[in-house]
């Protein structure tokens, strides 16, 4: 399923009336139009299930009305303007797979994408992981948008390293951040922020902290990157 809003039209909004009917009797009628009265379920929908209450029919309202949502390529590559870097909030010295990731983002609803050589569905958020060994790991392609920082998907990449709170020894570890970054995960990062600013015309560099109430990337990326060439 795709996002729709007020205005949408077509048979993912007949889809979208027949379900929420279905949630709850709103007495809407399947026209395949999206008009105020379609907002308004929509917004009633969201309300009840604990989503936030724009009225707009996304993944996470898809979701909770059973449906999944596909995050699509983008014909000739989308418009980066930021780079924004995440940890992955996990204790320091224990390494993570991607699957493991993959999981998590999929039992939080994210949308998804398909894999262009296994052609399978992942739900991972992140568009690059970089392992406590430096490995740097593909997961979504760049022009498909990832699911990492809200209202900030359509336009960014999203990287992420293993790591940001301190060891699974000390108390309330999974409450506090700590830079982590091992040296090999330092280098990876500069490397492939390196590629992507020469490749998307010299991007600004964030931590998820500038756009959300989150410690995450436990480091301050916008002013470690201000200068970074
Ligand atoms: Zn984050």
């Amino acid at each position: 399923m795709t996002t729709l809003k007020l205005g949408s039209k077509g048979a993912e909004v007949k889809t979208l009336q027949t379900a929420l009917n279905k949630a709850c009797p709103y007495g809407l009628t399947v026209d395949g139009v999206f008009g105020k009265k379609t907002e308004a379920a929509v917004k009633d929908f969201q309300k009840h299930n604990d989503l936030s209450v724009d009225g707009i029919a996304g993944a996470k309202t898809w979701s909770k009305l059973g449906y999944e949502t596909a995050d699509e390529v983008t014909p000739g590559g989308r418009t980066i303007k930021k780079i924004i870097l995440h940890c992955s909030a996990t204790p320091e010295g224990e390494d993570y797979s991607i699957d493991t990731i993959d999981h998590s983002h999929k039992a939080r609803n994210f949308s998804y994408y398909i894999d262009p050589d296994t052609k399978e569905k992942h739900y991972i958020g992140y568009h690059y992981i970089i392992k406590r060994d430096g490995t740097i790991v593909r997961c979504r392609p760049e022009n498909v948008r990832g699911c990492h920082t809200s209202n900030h998907n359509y336009d960014s990449i999203g990287i992420c390293y293993i790591g940001g709170c301190p060891a699974r020894s000390v108390k309330d570890w999974n409450k506090q951040g700590k830079d982590t970054r091992t040296e090999a995960q330092k280098a990876s990062i500069n490397k492939l922020v390196r590629e992507l600013k020469g490749k998307y015309g010299n991007p600004e560099v964030y931590g998820h902290r500038d756009f959300a109430a989150k410690a995450c990337p436990s480091f301050d990326a916008r002013t470690e990157f201000k200068n970074f060439k």
